[in-house]
């Protein structure tokens, strides 16, 4: 390539990120599970799509849906950590990482790296125990909950007042006290504004939120205030930019607000503390019966896909937006890439 087009817009692309982009939040053991079935998903529905998007390293969230709660939560989570393992013995373009070293292993070889993560600790049940257990299958990165109240705490609702004023019960702080020992980063997304407070004063490593937006542009608790964002950010932590919950408006849904929000979480804590967790539901939402979306509309939100960013091969687009909005190379790799990569060798 000539020095002339490693600067056009086009040659940016090509080259940026020099390592793939990371992407803290995706639900893809629990489609796996459900499709468990069928044979090799992750070469046949997802494997093109990572490719086209340069994808070097996913978060994949272990997530139980309500119908499962509570007897099956734990085999649920077992199962959806089975079918991890087995697709990605089906196929090898994957593979599960549980250390720094492991992840820049895999890049190095040109595979795509899956974390193992858990959003809401309904598979642990109230029992301590199995924390250690689930950290032995390779989880490294636990939110306590999703929206609704478990055993650890709350979770903050689609509305922008209205959680619950509690912070996270004795169970909760005691996920996150060995969590922080264990070495399992701890995510803030989706916890209630109580709940954060709590996870901040008792611990003091970086603290993270894979997936989220800022209320200054959808003003739910479900999203992070601008006060929350400087407490990540004088952790050292990383907040991961989520695509489907960027304006509570249909028409607002698009690309350049998905940047609005890097661009302000950047201006708040510097362009170190921002990173990308897009959380694509299309995929998911597609499969689901009407019924099935009235009930998210009416439990959550209806959710708002940007059309050229609601899956991985679209994630060049961003790349492209970046480079449009006056981001340099190097800002670029580090919410891309290096802002992650940072956090999981400091932790992981
Ligand atoms: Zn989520």
């Amino acid at each position: 390539m000539s020095q002339k087009s490693e600067t056009t817009p086009a040659g940016r692309i090509a080259r940026l990120p020099a390592q793939g982009m990371v992407d803290l939040h995706f639900d893809l053991p629990m489609d796996l599970y459900e499709k468990r079935n069928r044979g090799n998903i992750l070469a046949t529905e997802f494997l093109q799509q990572v490719e086209v998007g340069k994808i070097g390293v996913i978060g994949a969230a272990i997530y139980i849906e309500d119908r499962y709660l509570p007897e099956m939560a734990l085999p649920v989570a077992l199962g959806q950590i089975a079918q991890l393992y087995a697709g990605t013995d089906q196929c090898g373009r994957f593979t599960i990482c549980k250390s720094y070293k492991e992840i820049m292993g895999a890049r190095a070889e040109g595979k795509v790296a899956l974390l193992i993560t858990m959003e809401g600790v309904e598979p642990l049940g109230s029992d301590l125990d199995l924390l250690r257990i689930f950290y032995e299958l390779g989880v490294r990165s636990i939110g306590l909950t999703h929206a609704r109240s478990n055993a650890a705490g709350h979770g903050g609702i689609f509305a922008s007042s209205g959680s619950s004023p509690a912070g996270l019960t004795q169970f909760g702080r005691e996920v996150v006290r060995q969590s922080e020992g264990l070495g399992v980063i701890i995510d803030l997304a989706h916890i209630n504004p109580a709940g954060f407070r709590d996870v901040m004063q008792i611990t003091t490593k970086p603290l993270i939120v894979s997936h989220t937006n800022a209320r200054k542009f959808y003003d739910i608790e479900r999203n992070i205030s601008d006060d929350q964002i400087k407490m990540i950010g004088q952790r050292g932590g990383v907040i991961g930019v989520n695509s489907v919950l960027v304006s509570p408006r249909k028409e607002e849904s698009t690309l350049d607000r998905y940047v609005d929000h890097i661009e302000h979480i950047a201006s708040l804590i510097g362009i170190d503390g921002v990173g990308i967790g897009f959380d694509f539901f299309e995929f998911i939402y597609r499969q689901w019966s009407d019924e099935m979306k009235n009930e998210l509309a009416a439990k959550l939100t209806e959710p708002h896909f940007i059309s050229d960013l609601s899956n991985h091969s679209h994630a060049a687009n961003v790349t492209q937006k970046l480079i449009e909005r006056g981001f340099s190379d190097e800002e670029i790799d580090k919410i891309l890439f290096r802002n992650w990569m940072r956090i999981f060798e400091e932790l992981l």
